[in-house]
């Protein structure tokens, strides 16, 4: 069994327990409730950081901070 985490309240559950599921950056989001996706659509980017992508992590991204934002 596959178990999720819901990236707005930081519950676990099984995926087939996910009530709803957002695609968002390359990753899939599963969420315990209705609630929880709204929030993570409105903020999407608030909640992101539970999926790290890969592009985050690349080496030199770090050294260059200041190139963010
Ligand atoms: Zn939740």
């Amino acid at each position: 069994m596959m178990t999720v985490e819901d990236p707005v309240c930081r519950n676990t559950m099984p995926l087939e327990n996910a009530h709803a599921s957002q695609e968002y950056g390359g990753w899939a989001y599963f969420f315990c409730s209705t609630h929880c996706h709204t929030a993570f659509k409105l903020n999407p980017e608030r909640y992101a950081d539970a999926r790290i992508p890969a592009a985050f992590s690349a080496p030199g991204d770090a050294s260059h901070p200041s190139r963010k934002a």
